[in-house]
């Protein structure tokens, strides 16, 4: 998911609608603006795409000068309207609203012990579970609740809370998700990437600490410090896959790590070819990384239908084995004859890349080789990048050479985790602030709830 919001500006909800739309790529599912006036709260959320949710419904139905939005991703609880965010509630405090980007390993347990309490709940999504901690948490302070719930959960989250006079901004204590810190004009701003400042003329300030916790109100920004540090692990997939390329997350650029992942892959994994193609959109980086490093020229062999939303996200595998033919179209001047290095970012469940070399070789390619910048995916994600059950994920029963043969390449080579973390400049074997759980298993945070719900599914 992505998530924003924004404090002291007199057209809030704008602002935080033209942020969405640069977060879009971080879900497509549903989307959603809360804003705050006079003591009141306003919002709307739907299912889809930004543009389609707002397409009947005014900006100026949203007035007031902090606000903050959702693009939704569905990894916990099912595509439907109540799972859409902002979730809004009325407190004893006053009104509050919440967006969140990630997930919480230990929602389902302390959704139950709430509802033994007699907590009722609207959806299904793990987010409403924060707010009633929050709502239980009693008499202190909103920041005071906020910190009281947080202790309770574990998980990889970036969260953003609107209130009838603030706006709060969390990132989890290990830094899962990414978080950015902006500023417009006199007005404080929070994204999930920095692209979003640029679209709305923001200036990116810095990261928001792992565990931290940022406080706007009339008085101004107010940093809360983490109770107690632990290890920083920001999810590897932003850099790999997830995030846009011209977003800075915890001091690298995205697209510059992904082509020097594509270099190294040159270095480590060579491959022969005539030409390099990487697949659109998340690959293209490390294509021109591996061009530039094997002197192999760069070549656009395969182009996607822009206007089709990432496969992955189409909840049903019906629907992403139908958008993958929609979706990338392989051009056979370039292809034909040729010994191709095909580039993808990560195999997941491996369709993807059976249909690529599919698709090549029907267009008159001689020989593919695919070069994987990222290690092989044998573990479920349980942070809120990955919704595979782990019997999906082809490379948790599967070697590279059973892969290769399956997805028809005429090699197959992954990066290794060590030649991951050397992109970010990390020696061998140093202890990497990045979880890489779906590459080592190694979580974390404890996951006893998810591997439960996970052997089930
Ligand atoms: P699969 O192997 O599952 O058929 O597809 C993997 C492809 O899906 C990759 O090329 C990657 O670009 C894309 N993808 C889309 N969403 C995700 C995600 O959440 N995680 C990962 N690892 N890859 C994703
Ligand atoms: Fe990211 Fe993988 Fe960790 Fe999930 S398990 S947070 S996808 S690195
Ligand atoms: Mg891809």
């Amino acid at each position: 998911c992505g998530v924003f919001g924004v404090f002291g500006h007199p057209a809030a909800a704008e602002v935080t609608y033209y942020a969405l739309i640069a977060l879009q790529h971080r879900g497509q599912e549903a989307a959603g603006i809360a804003s705050t006036a006079d003591g009141r709260m306003y919002s709307h959320r739907g299912l889809g795409l930004l543009t389609d949710v707002f397409a009947d419904v005014p900006l100026q139905r949203l007035p007031g000068r902090a606000a903050i939005g959702h693009v939704r991703y569905s990894t916990a609880g099912s595509n439907t309207v109540q799972n859409a965010q902002p979730i809004v509630v009325g407190t004893h405090q006053g009104n509050l609203a919440l967006a969140h980007n990630g997930n919480l390993v230990n929602a389902r347990q302390l959704r139950i012990e709430l509802e033994k309490q007699g907590s009722l709940f609207q959806s299904t999504s793990d987010t409403e579970v924060v707010l009633h901690l929050i709502a239980r948490a009693g008499r202190g302070s909103l920041v005071e609740n906020i910190q009281a719930a947080l202790r309770q959960v574990v998980g990889g989250y970036a969260l953003v809370f609107l209130s009838d006079d603030a706006l709060i901004a969390v990132r989890d204590p290990h830094g899962l998700r990414p978080l950015a810190l902006g500023r417009l004009g006199d007005a404080w701003a929070v994204a999930s990437e920095s692209c979003a400042f640029e679209t709305i003329g923001a200036t990116f300030v810095r990261d928001v600490e792992p565990g931290e916790m940022i406080l706007v109100d009339e008085r101004g920004l107010r940093t809360i410090p983490p109770a107690a540090r632990v290890p920083k692990r920001l999810c590897t997939f932003e850099h790999i896959y997830f995030a846009r390329p011209d977003s800075d997350i915890d001091g690298w650029n995205v697209h510059a790590i992904r082509k020097q992942l594509g270099r190294i892959l040159a270095r480590k994994h060579p491959a022969q070819g005539d030409i390099v193609i990487g697949v659109p959109d998340s690959s293209i980086s490390a294509a021109a990384g591996f061009a530039e490093a094997s002197g192999i020229p760069l070549e656009m062999g395969l182009v996607k239908n822009r206007y089709i939303a990432r496969t992955f996200i189409q909840p049903s595998q019906e629907l992403r084995d139908a958008g993958v033919r929609l979706k990338l179209n392989a051009v056979r001047s370039v292809v034909d004859g040729r010994r191709v290095v095909l580039i993808d970012d990560s195999i997941v469940r491996g369709t993807t890349s059976r249909r690529i070399v599919q698709l090549l070789r029907e267009a008159g390619a001689t020989e593919v080789h695919v070069r994987i910048a990222s290690p092989p995916y044998k573990s479920t994600c349980h942070y809120g990048i990955d919704t595979s059950s782990k019997g999906q994920l082809v490379a948790a029963s599967h070697t590279v050479e059973e892969i290769r043969e399956l997805i028809g390449a005429d090699s197959l080579a992954f990066l290794t985790v060590d030649e991951l973390m050397s992109a970010f400049g990390f020696a061998p074997g140093s202890a990497y602030p990045f979880c890489n759980a779906c590459f080592t298993g190694a979580y974390p945070t404890p996951v006893h709830d998810m591997e439960k719900l996970a052997n089930e599914t």
